[in-house]
């Protein structure tokens, strides 16, 4: 009789408010741009809920590529992804939100597309792993270190969401 459980209350909006609320880099990258999927790629993470709070259409210089990538730097592939990187424009996106690093990995799916999911952007729009379309940045630690790097001062945009009491 001691021992008997406590009720098990389920309130999804407190186990969400518990979650830590962080940050993405999220870039479309050259191919994307070329092909046409800014405004498809944006959506997918408009409609998941996140919030952007930055935005540019910006054609990446190769030392901020290179630093970029920096723990890629000894990679046989490191010199061919920073021509690629900054062969044209690049949309550069700061994304907030609960848990929005890790589920962006999701949305993105594997780096190579032939083996990301069907459903995820690599897995629907792209084929080789050399134009596979978007970053995203693979950890919340990450994530303010990218934003730091491709936007200035005055860039990012704090807002709140009309919908919340005025
Ligand atoms: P992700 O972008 O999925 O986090 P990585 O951090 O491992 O993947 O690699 C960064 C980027 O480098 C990839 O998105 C891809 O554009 C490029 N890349 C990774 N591996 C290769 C490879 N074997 N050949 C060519 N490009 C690669």
């Amino acid at each position: 009789k001691k021992n008997r459980k406590k009720p098990h209350i389920f309130l999804p909006h407190l186990v969400a408010s518990l979650e830590k609320v962080d940050k993405s880099y999220i870039m479309v990258k050259p191919d994307g741009v070329q092909r046409g999927l800014v405004g498809e790629i944006i959506s997918r993470f408009e409609k998941k809920g996140f919030k952007l709070t930055g935005l540019k259409l910006f054609q990446c210089p190769k030392e901020l590529a290179e630093e970029h990538y920096k723990d890629l730097k000894s990679k046989p592939f490191f010199p061919k992804l920073i021509d690629y990187i900054t062969s044209g424009p690049v949309v550069c996106m700061a994304w907030e939100g609960v848990g929005v690093v890790a589920s962006a990995r999701k949305l993105i799916g594997a780096t190579n597309p032939l083996q990301a999911e069907p459903g995820t952007i690599r897995g629907d729009l792209a084929v080789q792993t050399g134009r596979n379309v978007v970053h995203g940045s693979d950890s919340p630690e990450n994530g303010e270190r990218e934003i730091a790097l491709w936007f200035k001062e005055g860039e990012i945009c704090e807002w709140s969401p009309a919908q919340a009491p005025c």
